[in-house]
Parts: C-alpha cells; sequence; structure tokens
C-alpha cells in the first residue's frame, strides 16, 4: 500500500529540517508501506523551496510543487489532492503541530478497523490567547447550527484518507474553499482521535485574527443559506411592524387630528431601516461575490516549479 503525505509549506524554513527529519523516523518504522511525501511549496518567500529541492536530491520519495506566489493554505492542500498517487493520503502541516508519530495508529484504523478517514481533534487550546478560542468555540456552535454538515470543534487538517474520498474532495474543486466544510460535506465514516495541542516548533503562526475572522466567514457563507433567510425574516419582520405602525398612526389621526411632531422619532426610524437594508444587502453582496468568483472558473494556484514528471 502506498501512502501520499501532502504538507503544505509556506515560510517554514526553520521548521522543515526537523519536520522532515521526524517524518523520517516514522515513516522507517512503518516498512510494510511505500511513501510518497509530497510538498507544496505555497509560494514561500524564504529559503522554504531550496530546502526542499535539497531534501529532494537525496530523497526519491520526495515530490514537489511550487506556487507562483501565496494561493494560500486551501489551494495547497487542493494541489496536494490533484497530484497526490497513493492508495491513503495524509495531510500534515509542516510545524510539527500535526504529529507524524500518531500516523502509524491512524494508518491501522484505516486498514483494520474499517474507517475511511482518520481526523485529528485537539482537545485543549493551550497556548492560545483566550479571547481567540472564544471566538472559536463561538464559530463552531454558530456553523453546526445553521448548516446541515457537521463540523467538530477544535478538527485539524491533519487527517488520513482512502483514495475514494481523495477523488470526492477532487472533484469539488470550488474556488472558495473551506476544507473543515468540505470533509463534512463528502461524508464517509470517520474516526476521530484526540490530542493535547502542541506548539509549533518554530517560526510562527501564518493565521492573523483578522484571517481567521475572514476565514470563519468563509465557512458560513460556503455552507449555510441561513443569512439570508435570516435577512428576508428581517425584512418581513419590519413589514407586520410598520403594518402596527400605520394602523395606530390612521386611528390616531381619526380619534386626535394631527398635531405637527415627532420628526425626530421619524428621521430615527429611517436611519434605523436604512441600516438594516444595508445589512442585507451586505450579506446578499457576500452571495454574490463567491458567485462571481466561481463562474469565473479561475484555476485555485498556478504552478512555478515541480518535480513531477506528468506537470
Ligand atoms: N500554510 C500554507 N499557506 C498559507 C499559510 C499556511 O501552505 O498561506 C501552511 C503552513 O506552512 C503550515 C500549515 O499551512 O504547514 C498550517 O499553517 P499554520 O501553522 O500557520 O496554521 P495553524 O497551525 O496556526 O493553524
Ligand atoms: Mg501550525
Amino acid at each position: 500500500m502506498k501512502i501520499t503525505i501532502i504538507v503544505p509549506v509556506y515560510n517554514e524554513q526553520e521548521s522543515l529540517q526537523a519536520f522532515y527529519e521526524e517524518l523520517n523516523r516514522v515513516t522507517g518504522e512503518m516498512k510494510e508501506q511505500e511513501f510518497e511525501i509530497l510538498f507544496i511549496d505555497d509560494g514561500s518567500k524564504d529559503g522554504s523551496i531550496e530546502i526542499i529541492k535539497g531534501f529532494a536530491r537525496k530523497d526519491a520519495r520526495i515530490r514537489y510543487v511550487s506556487f507562483s506566489r501565496n494561493f494560500g493554505k486551501e489551494a495547497a492542500m487542493y494541489a496536494g489532492f490533484v497530484n497526490s498517487t497513493g492508495d491513503f493520503v495524509a495531510v500534515m502541516d509542516a510545524d510539527l503541530q500535526d504529529p507524524p508519530s500518531m500516523l502509524p495508529e491512524m494508518y491501522r484504523a484505516v486498514t483494520e478497523e474499517g474507517y475511511d478517514s482518520v481526523a485529528t481533534r485537539r482537545v485543549s487550546r493551550k497556548g492560545e490567547p483566550p479571547l481567540r478560542s472564544f471566538f472559536a468555540r463561538c464559530f463552531y456552535k454558530l456553523i453546526n447550527r445553521i448548516s446541515d454538515i457537521d463540523i467538530v470543534d477544535g478538527a485539524r487538517d491533519y487527517r488520513l484518507m482512502k483514495r475514494a474520498m481523495v477523488d470526492a474532495i477532487v472533484k469539488m474543486s470550488e474556488v472558495n474553499r473551506f476544507s473543515k466544510g468540505i470533509f463534512g460535506w463528502i461524508g464517509f465514516n470517520t474516526k476521530w482521535v484526540p490530542y493535547e495541542n502542541v506548539n509549533r516548533i518554530a517560526g510562527e503562526s501564518k493565521w492573523s485574527f483578522w484571517k481567521l475572522f475572514k476565514y470563519s466567514l468563509e465557512g458560513i457563507v460556503d455552507f449555510s443559506a441561513a443569512p439570508l433567510q435570516i435577512s428576508s425574516v428581517f425584512g418581513f419582520v419590519m413589514c407586520l411592524i410598520s403594518l402596527v405602525a400605520i394602523i395606530f398612526l390612521i386611528v390616531r389621526r381619526l380619534a386626535f387630528g394631527d398635531p405637527v411632531a415627532g420628526w425626530a422619532s421619524t428621521a430615527c426610524i429611517i436611519v434605523f431601516i436604512g441600516g438594516i437594508q444595508l445589512f442585507c444587502i451586505g450579506i446578499l453582496g457576500q452571495y454574490l461575490a463567491r458567485t462571481y468568483l466561481e463562474v469565473k472558473k479561475r484555476p485555485l494556484y498556478v504552478v512555478k516549479e515541480t518535480n513531477i514528471e506528468t506537470l
């Protein structure tokens, strides 16, 4: 059996050597299996690609694809899936936050316990800013409530899958990608392996708070139409309220005449309703913008350099 290990890399020159050594140690222990190690260099600006090429010169199992610029981890993972040839495929970060030592156990689960995939979930968020953990929890609660798919809190992208699952993912060639949702959407039975959060060995996380926020919006818009429904409900409720107000005003006019007063409250109401309208148009815009990007059918990434002969 052949296992492909996809490693997305963006500015990881400090961690690559240690990662490669650890991966080598683990793959050395799994003697029955053949390995393909697929580094996807996501337009790194440091020396990452030179280090990867150095590995490839000495190790025939190593393939690499280097992008023309930074396209994001989602694009890197997709490129990995497209170019993988293994019977099983794993995705693993280059910073050793996804311990390669879990691989043998994961492999046993897919070969002996009858699972289609094994995914990892961190049980703690140790070492993470508390505010970030709080927002992350809120996000998972929200998205599970408003979308049909299951998204597990604390799920990492580190997982091992059967070929059939990878083929299904490759068919989902959408431009706006949210992997946690895609993994959930395609189904198959997945075993969840919990583990304690590990801090990255070197370098810094590529995720700023703002980037995470945008990514969470991506997840919501890609896998739920609830915001659109909420804005329709909003509109409907406003209509009902205005109907009641109109009746009230007519009755008051007939009963008490029409003293001119209340321009301040009128102005407030206009501003309030204007705000709600813009807010709802904004929601609509989010969906429309994504439709626009999908319709253009731009490639997800551009390859600059690779050692895969068929590419
Ligand atoms: N990564 C990537 N492209 C990016 C950002 C990150 O390929 O634009 C890679 C990165 O090199 C690492 C993995 O994705 O191997 C996870 O990134 P990071 O450790 O920053 O995320 P975190 O573990 O903090 O969620
Ligand atoms: Mg990391």
